[in-house]
């Protein structure tokens, strides 16, 4: 399959009330081709009236969305996931062509943003309340769960389709309406999944997308219509959305970024270790917030490890997306890869070993390419360690102990993924009761919760207290009511219940 050969841009523009909207603000951004670095289109970026015009239609969609019965939000759900599987591959397209990621990977995600959507079918077992009869005397007290409004999701360039469907699918299953600010770098994924929702039967202003910047993010922190913010993105911006949002009086959920840990035990198959590092480090190009960035060695492990990683990358086919033997594609911007380049200097500089230098295996062209990069000898003052780099580029720590690893780990801020490989059951168990991250993986890279699961870090991975789909995210997008009620006593009943009534 091969990438449109573009010859004059395309534009995207925002979805509100059931239609696609230009923009008016002549403010635009430009949307690459990261493979052959071409510009292919401009994205509108939306003004705060444009907001406050998605907010509005989506206001009053809500009226009559939330009154729809279950049963009904059940059968169109079923609709949307058997729409959202026969055109997977159409999202999948849009994502390489404008993320850059290998088909074969844009498919994966698609898949991955589909099992919520199938989570969210069972939506009446889901909303289900809590009964207590007989509280009191003639009381009972039960609770329901009810929509919060019209909520908002803000959402990285990474995931342009599975992450707008953690909070869209959730939201609207619960009864909300929503307003999508997707990532301006690749955002017309966000218009066909609006153009397939409304092919279900999704009613005209219960999903508007509005495209932009810090202008229309501002606009959504800000207004006052909007009930509750899902925000996925880096973490200083995540803080940020947090700390708005709150002050504005809204729910807010800030899923932030990530240096992900895989510790490798000296027990452990170094074969298997060595798969995993290489497939969860430089899958979709390093540009995941559960990539495996770190890998920490402990004692004599890590030279037959490091040297096992090297043996594999040579193999790892880096190339245009659309090319069914490419393994990595390209990163989402030329200025992203210049910054992940820029820490196979910085590394060497403070100390590092550079074991492969991505700067030369790159292919060849304007693509925004990076080969697999290996840092060994990495310490955790050096800026690779520091920062999340959010590319090709594994950094290898060595330890003397197991107790060392656990405390690298913990003491990180970031505290989204992290991975052990052990043979040894006892300690895993061990590491699970004692590692500070959210998500944990026990020989496995990349541990992302299934859909039944809730996705969220720890520490500067998350600003909140709701992790994103899932059980926790039925609990962000409603509020639940309690109500306490008495009848009149059935011995003052003019209906005869044939028997004496005691209370
Ligand atoms: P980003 O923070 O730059 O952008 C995220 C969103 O915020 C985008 O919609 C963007 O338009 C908006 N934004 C950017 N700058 C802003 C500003 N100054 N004010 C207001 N809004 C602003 O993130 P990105 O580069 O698109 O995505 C990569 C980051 O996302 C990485 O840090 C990665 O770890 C993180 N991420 C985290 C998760 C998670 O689940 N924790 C998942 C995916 C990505």
């Amino acid at each position: 399959m091969n990438a449109a050969v573009t010859t004059e841009l395309k534009l995207i523009g925002h979805w509100i009330g059931g239609q696609p909207i230009q923009g008016g603000s002549g403010r635009r951004g430009p949307v690459y081709n990261p493979a052959t670095g071409e510009q292919t289109g401009e994205v509108d970026f939306a003004t705060p009236e444009e907001v406050d015009r998605a907010v509005a239609v989506a206001r009053e969609a809500y009226r009559e969305w939330r009154r729809w019965s279950l049963s009904k939000r059940q059968d169109l759900f079923f609709r949307i996931y058997n729409l959202f599987d026969e055109r997977r591959e159409d999202l999948a397209t849009l994502l390489t062509a404008e993320h850059g990621k290998v088909f074969s990977d844009a498919l994966g995600e698609v898949q991955r943003g589909l099992e919520v959507i199938e989570y969210v079918c069972g939506i009446p077992e889901l909303l289900k309340g809590d009964y207590s009869e007989q509280a009191a005397t003639g009381i009972d007290v039960y609770s329901i769960r009810q929509p919060l409004g019209v909520v908002a999701g803000i959402t990285p360039f990474n995931f342009p389709a599975m992450v707008p469907m953690w909070m869209w699918a959730p939201a609207l299953a619960c009864g909300n309406t929503f307003v999508l600010k997707p990532s301006e770098k690749d955002p017309s994924a966000s218009i066909l999944t609006a153009e397939l929702l409304k092919e279900a039967g999704v009613p005209d202003g219960v999903f508007n997308v509005v495209q932009g910047d810090k202008v229309a993010v501002d606009a959504i922190l800000e207004h006052p219509g909007i009930a509750a913010i899902s925000f996925v993105g880096s973490t200083p911006i995540a803080r940020y959305v947090y700390e708005t949002g709150t002050k504005n009086g809204k729910r807010v959920q800030a899923l932030g970024g990530a240096k992900n840990h895989m510790i490798v035990l000296p027990d452990a198959d170094i074969e298997m270790a060595a798969d995993a590092a290489v497939s969860a480090g430089y899958g979709s190009a390093g540009e995941r917030c559960m990539a495996v960035s770190v890998l920490v060695a402990v004692g004599d492990v890590a030279d037959p490890l490091v040297e096992a990683i090297k043996q594999r990358l040579p193999k790892v086919k880096v190339g245009d997306g659309f090319d069914p033997s490419s393994e990595m594609g390209p990163l989402v911007t030329r200025e992203h890869r210049d910054k992940v380049a820029s820490y196979l200097e910085s590394g060497p500089a403070q100390g590092a070993t550079l074991v492969a230098d991505g700067r030369e295996t790159a292919p060849e062209g304007n693509g925004f390419f990076l080969g697999v990069s290996l840092l060994d000898h990495v310490t955790p003052e050096m800026d690779c360690y520091r920062d999340e780099i959010f590319g090709p580029v594994l950094s290898v720590v060595r330890v003397k102990t197991y107790e060392e690893a656990l405390r690298l780990v913990n003491e990180n801020p970031y505290g989204n993924g992290v991975a052990l490989f052990t043979r040894d059951g006892g300690v895993a168990r061990q590491f699970q009761f004692d590692v500070e991250v959210g998500m944990v993986g026990i020989n496995v890279p990349i541990p992302v919760p299934v859909a039944y699961y809730s996705f969220g870090g720890w520490k500067q991975s998350l600003f909140g207290d709701r992790h994103i789909y899932g059980p926790e995210g039925i609990d962000f997008y409603t509020r639940t009511k309690a109500v306490t009620s008495r009848w009149p006593d059935p011995a003052t009943s003019t209906v005869d219940l044939g028997f004496p009534q005691t209370r």
